[in-house]
C-alpha cells in the first residue's frame, strides 16, 4: 500500500507541545490560524526585506494559513509551493491594466445576495465570506477576507426564495468562502432548505478544506452530508505536496460516505506550470479517490497577476496529458470568460481537416488518421417525450442555432442594426 507523508507539526518549535486530539481537531486548526507576522516567523524564517514588505500586502488581503497547512511548508526555500500559495508577497499591491475587482461578473449577474445565476439550469450561492486559509491566488479576494461573517439568515433567505420560484434551477452550487468554515448545523440548515426544493436535482459543496485543513472532514460531518444525496464536493489541489496522508483520509471519508469529490486546480506560475508536475498530480488525486475536473486558468482578479501563466501553457499541460495517460486523469482547461461568459473550453486541436466524407484527425503521437462518415446518415431524434420535455431544450446559445430555432446570434451593440 502507498505511504503518504504525514505533516511533520512536531518538528516545528510552535507546535511541538500540541497533543494529537487538538491537532485532529478543526475548531483547534481554525482558532490556532496564523494571521499575523510574528507567529508566523515561529514558523519559517523571514528576511527583514521580506517582513516589510509582507506588513505593507497584509493591508490588501488578509492572510490566514492553518496550522497544518503552514506545517507542509519548507521553513526555509522562499520558493516553496506551499509558501507561495499562503504567504502574501509584496506583488499582491500591483494591478495590472486588465485587473478587475470582480472579473466573472459574479456580483453582475446576481439577483439575491450571494447568488450568481448564470448559466440556464445552475446557481453559485456563495454562503458565507470566510475561508479557513486566505489563498494568495484567490479569484473571489473582493469578498473573502474582508469581514469574517456568513451570509445572515435573511439573506440566505433571499436566495433560497430565488431558487425556488426558478424551475429551471437542477443544481445548486454551494460556494463562499469556504461553506465547511460553517458549523455542521449551519450547514445543515442550508441543505435543508435547499433540497426541499423539488426541482432542484443536485448539490455541490465547492471546499477546499481537504487540501488546507482535511481535520474539518470528520464523520460527523459525512455523516450529515450523505443525508442530502446526490451531493457532490470539488475542491481545490494544486500541486503533488497538497496530497499528504491527511488529505487522503479526508478524502477517502468523503468518498466512503458517497460524496463524489471533483478537483479544480489553478494553473499557478512557479506552482504547477510543468506538464509533469500536473501529470503527477492528476495521478495523485486518481489514487485518492478524486476526479481531476477542471484546470483553471488563472483569473484577472487584482493583485494575482503574478501568479499568471500563458493559456499557451495550458494548452502543453493539456497536449502532455491526453493519450499519454488515462483519459480519468484528464480534466478540462477552461479559461473562465472575463465578463460573465461562464468557462470556455481550451484544449489542442485534434482535428485537421474534413471533407463530407471524411474527417482527418491526429492522436496524442502525431499519427494523422481519417474516419469516412456514414452518408446521408442524419439524426432521427427529436421523436421520443424527452424531446418534448422543456427541461431539456437549450435556453439559448450555439445549440439554438443548431436545433434550427435560431439563425444567427447577434451582439447587442451590432452597429449596423442602429443605423436602421
Ligand atoms: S479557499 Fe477558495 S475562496 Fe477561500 S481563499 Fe482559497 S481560493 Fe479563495
Amino acid at each position: 500500500m502507498r505511504e503518504y507523508s504525514k505533516s511533520n507539526y512536531r518538528d516545528i518549535p510552535l507546535f511541538k507541545d500540541v497533543n494529537d486530539s487538538d491537532w485532529n481537531a478543526w475548531k483547534w486548526q481554525f482558532k490556532n490560524t496564523i494571521r499575523d507576522i510574528p507567529t508566523l516567523k515561529k514558523i519559517i524564517t523571514l528576511s527583514e526585506k521580506e517582513e516589510t514588505n509582507l506588513e505593507k500586502s497584509l493591508g490588501k488581503f488578509r492572510m490566514a494559513i492553518t496550522p497544518y497547512y503552514a506545517s507542509l511548508m519548507d521553513r526555509e526555500y522562499r520558493r516553496d509551493v506551499i509558501r507561495l500559495q499562503a504567504v502574501p508577497r509584496i506583488q499582491e499591491l500591483d494591478t495590472a491594466p486588465d485587473d478587475r475587482d470582480d472579473p466573472l461578473h459574479e456580483d453582475v449577474d446576481s439577483p439575491a445576495p450571494g447568488l450568481t445565476h448564470r448559466y440556464p439550469d445552475r446557481v453559485l450561492f456563495l454562503v458565507t465570506h470566510i475561508c479557513s486559509m486566505y489563498c494568495r491566488h484567490c479569484t473571489r479576494r473582493r469578498v473573502v477576507g474582508d469581514h469574517d461573517v456568513h451570509l445572515p439568515k435573511d439573506q440566505l433567505q433571499l436566495g433560497i426564495e430565488y431558487i425556488k420560484r426558478h424551475r429551471e434551477i437542477r443544481d445548486v452550487l454551494i460556494s463562499g468562502g469556504d461553506p465547511l468554515t460553517l458549523s455542521d448545523d449551519q450547514l445543515a440548515y442550508v441543505l435543508d432548505h435547499i433540497r426541499e426544493i423539488e426541482h432542484v436535482e443536485i448539490i455541490r459543496l465547492g471546499s477546499r478544506m481537504p487540501v488546507v485543513m482535511p481535520q474539518r472532514i470528520t464523520d460527523d460531518l459525512v455523516n450529515m452530508l450523505r443525508k442530502y444525496h446526490p451531493i457532490y464536493l470539488n475542491t481545490h489541489f494544486n500541486h503533488p505536496a497538497e496530497v499528504t496522508h491527511e488529505a487522503k483520509e479526508a478524502c477517502a471519508r468523503l468518498a466512503d460516505a458517497g460524496i463524489p469529490v471533483g478537483n479544480q486546480t489553478v494553473l499557478l506560475r512557479d506552482v504547477n506550470d510543468c506538464p509533469n508536475i500536473m501529470k503527477k498530480l492528476m495521478h495523485e488525486l486518481l489514487m485518492i479517490r478524486v476526479k481531476p475536473y477542471y484546470i483553471y486558468q488563472c483569473d484577472l482578479s487584482v493583485g494575482i497577476s503574478h501568479f499568471r501563466t500563458s493559456i499557451a501553457k495550458g494548452m502543453e499541460i493539456m497536449e502532455n496529458l491526453r493519450g499519454h495517460t488515462t483519459g480519468m486523469a484528464v480534466p478540462t482547461f477552461v479559461v473562465d470568460a472575463p465578463g460573465g461568459g461562464g468557462k470556455i473550453p481550451v484544449m489542442p486541436s485534434y482535428m485537421i481537416s474534413q471533407s463530407d466524407r471524411r474527417f482527418v484527425l491526429r492522436n496524442y503521437e502525431g499519427v494523422i488518421t481519417t474516419y469516412t462518415q456514414p452518408k446521408n446518415v442524419f439524426s432521427t431524434c427529436g421523436r421520443c417525450k424527452i424531446c418534448d420535455d422543456e427541461r431539456y431544450k437549450p435556453l439559448d446559445g450555439v445549440a439554438k442555432l443548431l436545433n434550427g430555432e435560431k439563425m444567427c446570434l447577434e451582439p447587442q451593440e451590432l452597429v449596423r442594426r442602429k443605423r436602421i
